[in-house]
This record gives structure tokens, sequence and C-alpha cells, in this order.
């Protein structure tokens, strides 16, 4: 299995929750405000950690593909 998080940057309000629930996917730019997504393809024993942070945005602008 492959996982692969992609995140829509013209969703993303910069709430910051991802960061928040998952630091090690997720961190928010300083200068636009909005997320920075750390990691595309986390290892498959992350797969927690990913689901988490598709249900931590509010947007939904965080999707979680698993191939
Ligand atoms: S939780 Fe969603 S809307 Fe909030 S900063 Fe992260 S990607 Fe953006």
């Amino acid at each position: 299995m492959t996982l692969k998080l992609t995140l829509d940057l013209t969703s993303c309000t910069g709430c910051a929750c991802c960061m928040m629930e998952c630091p090690d996917l997720f961190d928010i730019d300083d200068e636009s405000g909005l997320a920075v997504l750390l990691e595309a393809h986390p290892s498959d024993d992350r797969l927690d950690e990913a689901e988490r942070a598709v249900r931590s945005c509010p947007e939904g602008a965080i999707v979680l593909e698993q191939a």
C-alpha cells in the first residue's frame, strides 16, 4: 500500500488545525499563513496519522489516497 497526501491551498484558510494535530506532516508557512505539506508520501505505518490529518481539516483541503 502506498499513501499519498495532497493539500489544496485554494481551500486552506490557515487555521493550523492540521499542524496542531499532525506536526510531522503539516506546518504553517510564515509568509503565506497557509499550510505546508511536509511529507506527501508517509510510510504505511503512519496511516492513522494521515487519516487524523484529513479529519482535522475543516475545509476538506487535505486528501489521502491509498493505492
Ligand atoms: S487544517 Fe486545513 S484549512 Fe486549516 S491550515 Fe490545515 S489545510 Fe489549511
